[in-house]
């Protein structure tokens, strides 16, 4: 089957021109896929006849939503997103005074087995296609009724390592005819997949990288993200230099607190140490409690915000957004996974 959503315009084109249809069709079909309809037969300014054709040749993507929670405290909304496979994938829509920011996620599940999230237990079931991505930002402004002006990939999965995927996400929401959100909107996170930060610098995007470093040495890093074991802080640091020099974009590092692990003045004066030279922001995380994981919340980020801002680094504690709820990556699906286990374990994990 045909996923027509997860095509360029260019490709929409020549599918249509194989069918033997005018050019504008590819441009009727695209509008219609984002904006999210959700049957070929909504598509009304299309002949019937292509319409039957498409629902045989081509599948269209609908996630359903399993589960949606609203923070009182915030109105921050965290859907659950049934795929058409019965895999689930989580999406968390924020209020900030600039506007709305959607938070993605890139994979079903994760390989990369940080410690402290919860998106990875279980490892990676599979990649979500481009169509599948761009769903979650659709369906979320339709089902919430707000528009999107922002995009994080900070979501369940590393985005670098469903490469292909994410960038043809990232052309399809660019798209002017699309929902055109601007380069300069989005934020792609990774844990440091060296190769793809190269391949990724090489094409100059004007998103904004962000980097989840969360310890300045390798005997904590190795700790917290098995990733360091094969490539170190030294390789990461000078990745992300080349990345700066090649396309002016200044980093932004992640670091999430946790109690005696990472938050001492040691570590903030390695980190200051680190950045020297490069002109980077720092994004202190307070930690989200995670059932499964045995690691607290540091007490001590304002203390290592201020001393980073001793040493001249620029760092922000981000604000927590739906404290009342599962608000932190990976949780509701886990959760529904443990569930579906009690329930009905003779079923695989989802
Ligand atoms: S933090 Fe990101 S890269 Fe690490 S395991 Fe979770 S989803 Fe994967």
């Amino acid at each position: 089957m045909t996923d027509l959503k997860s095509m360029t315009r260019p490709e929409l084109e020549a599918y249509f021109k194989e069918l033997g249809q005018p050019k504008f069709r590819a441009m009727q079909v695209f509008r219609w896929l984002h904006q999210g309809v959700e049957s070929f037969d909504e598509m009304t300014n299309l002949p019937k006849p292509l319409r039957e054709k498409l629902k045989e040749a081509c599948v269209l993507t609908v996630p359903k939503v399993e589960r949606k929670q609203v923070s009182q405290l915030d109105g921050t909304i965290k859907y659950l997103w049934r795929l058409g496979d019965g895999n689930c994938v989580e999406t968390v829509l924020m209020r900030y005074k600039h506007g709305n920011t959607v938070c993605v996620s890139s994979q079903v599940g994760c390989n990369m087995g940080c410690v402290f999230c919860a998106s990875t237990l279980g490892g990676k079931v599979r990649d979500l296609t481009p169509a599948e991505i761009l769903d979650q930002v659709i369906f979320t402004e339709k089902d919430s009724g707000e528009a999107v002006s922002n995009i994080v990939m900070m979501g369940i999965g590393e985005p670098l390592d469903n490469f292909d995927h994410v960038l043809r996400f990232l052309t399809l929401v660019n798209d002017p005819d699309g929902l055109n959100i601007g380069m300069r909107h989005i934020s792609l996170s990774t844990c440091g997949l060296v190769k793809k930060i190269d391949k990724l610098a090489q094409l100059g995007l004007q998103l904004t990288l962000s980097v989840s470093l969360h310890a300045p040495d390798d005997e904590t890093r190795s700790k917290l993200m098995p990733v360091n074991r094969s490539v170190g802080v030294d390789t990461l640091m000078e990745t992300c230099r080349r990345y700066f020099e090649t396309t002016g974009r200044r980093i932004s590092y992640e670091y999430a607190m946790v109690d005696g692990v990472n938050d001492s003045d040691e570590q903030a004066d390695r980190l200051a140490k680190l950045l020297r030279g490069q002109p980077g922001h720092v994004n202190l995380i307070p930690l989200n409690e995670v059932a499964e994981s045995p690691l607290a919340p540091s007490r001590r980020v304002r203390q290592f915000q201020q001393r980073l801002e001793g040493h001249g680094v620029t760092a922000t504690v981000r604000r927590k957004l739906g404290g009342d709820i599962d608000a932190s990556c990976g949780q509701l699906r886990r959760r529904r996974i443990m569930e579906r286990e009690i329930h009905s374990p003779e079923e695989g994990s989802t």
